[in-house]
């Protein structure tokens, strides 16, 4: 919503010019730009990876990897995501191929692997998962499954020496998150979580801006992100497989970006949740969650989470300087970035193109360099398990109607992603 007295607007070469000045000149194309839109995609200047003279474990990734030298995927789960997204990402990927399918359908398993050019050998179920230990393309393997099932097929996976991509929610509690990043540790590979946003370029030049200081200090943060969750049968409304409703499913997104964004870690949250009554849906988990997190420097964040309303993705970050909204904001594509910012002493809001990319691309892009050159995923365990710690903390609160304080934790993610396609 804009207000009236405010001026809305494309961005304009004074806009551009100071959007460079925050380190934006390279992803932020403006809209009316015209011939001032030459900007290159970011690139970080990479030496050759065809040198031989260095080891494998130190080389890192060129523009783009020949097939044979791509890190090879095992995407375990053949359901929505993988299908819908991660599967066709690939194609976008410039460091990651698939290599091998974990399905327990095989016939529909035969039919995907076909499609994307995996070998029948390279089909495995879950009782035969082990036996990727004698298949030295895989690399990585990708745990796209239902929340309760991360902790087993990450650990199972780390046990015969794979690195772990997992999908978001971590786990369905906060031991189970911390056995996974045991048995991580112990096997010595990497595990990395896929929270795609922190690798999306319009999050990104919003973490830019706030580290510069260009927006101000951070002091509210306001998000939803919720949907319509029509199938009463499905794992997501069952508490044991998914570990709770919309908070750990959905709600997780507002979590994860009032820290990543910020930099900030909640020191407590106080939250109510629904449960619609004489819906079939709730019977097992809420329908809806607020919650409010505050941090130390005084910033805070008020979220909710519906599995019972029109789909509602977004998030304003409010600072002293100016505003950051994205509208939607957790969505697969058509994400969109405004500024409220004074201009000539005039408030004004301006819409920002970045650059599009396929955000799991991305992720696939930064676990294969993470691999390649022997890195910790910026979004490692340790950034999974806070996000576990607070939802666990947000449902106390609901349960309790107490405000339940949070720890602070050692940091949380590894470095910068510096892949940015
Ligand atoms: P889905 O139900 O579409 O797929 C789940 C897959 O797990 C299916 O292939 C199913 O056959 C398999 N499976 C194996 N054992 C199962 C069992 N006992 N019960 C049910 N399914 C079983 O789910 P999805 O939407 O693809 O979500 C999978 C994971 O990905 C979840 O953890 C979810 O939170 C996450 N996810 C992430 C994003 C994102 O944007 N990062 C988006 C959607 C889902």
């Amino acid at each position: 919503m804009i207000p009236r007295d405010h001026r809305s607007r494309p961005i304009g070469r004074r806009d551009f010019l100071q959007l460079a000045a925050a380190g934006l000149a390279a992803s932020a194309v403006p809209k009316a730009l015209g011939s001032f839109g030459q900007a290159e995609p970011n690139r970080v200047d990479l030496p050759p990876l065809h040198d031989t003279k260095v080891e494998a474990k130190e080389r890192t990734p060129g523009p783009s990897l020949a097939p044979s030298e791509r890190v090879g995927f095992a995407v375990v789960g053949l359901g929505h995501l993988a299908l819908g997204q991660v599967l066709p990402a690939f194609g976008n990927s410039k460091y990651a191929r698939p290599v091998a399918l974990v399905s327990g359908h095989r016939s529909k398993a035969l039919k995907v692997a076909a499609q994307y050019g995996i070998g029948e050998k390279a089909i495995y179920d879950y009782s035969t998962f082990e036996r990727m230990v004698d298949n030295p393309e895989i690399k990585v393997v990708y745990v796209i499954l239902p929340n309760s099932m991360h902790a087993e097929y990450t650990i199972r996976a780390a046990r015969i020496g794979k690195h772990v991509l997992c999908e978001k929610p971590m786990a369905v509690s906060v031991g189970e998150a911390e056995r996974m990043i045991e048995a991580c540790g112990a096997a010595r590979v990497k595990l990395m979580l896929g929270y795609r946003s922190q690798y999306e370029p319009m999050d990104r030049a919003i973490v830019r801006m706030v580290g510069e200081g260009k927006l101000g200090r951070p002091l509210h943060f306001v998000s939803s992100n919720s949907q319509d969750e029509g199938d009463p049968g499905q794992w997501r409304l069952n508490r044991a497989m998914a570990g709770g409703g919309p908070l750990v499913d959905v709600g997780i997104y507002c979590i994860n970006a009032a820290r990543f964004l910020t930099g900030e870690e909640p020191t407590d949250v106080v939250a109510q949740t629904q449960q619609l009554p004489n819906d079939p849906r709730f019977r097992e988990v809420e329908s809806a969650v607020e919650f409010l997190l505050r941090f130390p420097s005084g910033f805070s964040a008020a979220c909710n989470a519906s599995y019972d309303c029109h789909r509602s993705q977004f998030f304003r970050l409010e600072c002293s300087d100016g505003w950051a909204e994205m509208n939607p904001a957790f969505a697969y594509h058509g994400l969109s970035l405004r500024l409220g910012r004074p201009v000539d002493g005039v408030d004004t809001v301006t819409e920002v193109d970045v650059e599009a990319k396929d955000q799991f691309a991305l992720e696939l892009d930064h676990m294969s360099s993470c691999v390649l050159k022997d890195r910790l995923p910026h979004t490692g365990g340790a950034e999974g398990l806070q996000d576990m710690k607070i939802i666990a903390a947000t449902y106390e609160s609901a349960r309790s109607g107490q405000r339940v304080p949070l720890a602070a934790p050692a940091p949380t993610r590894g470095p910068e992603p510096d892949l940015e396609g």
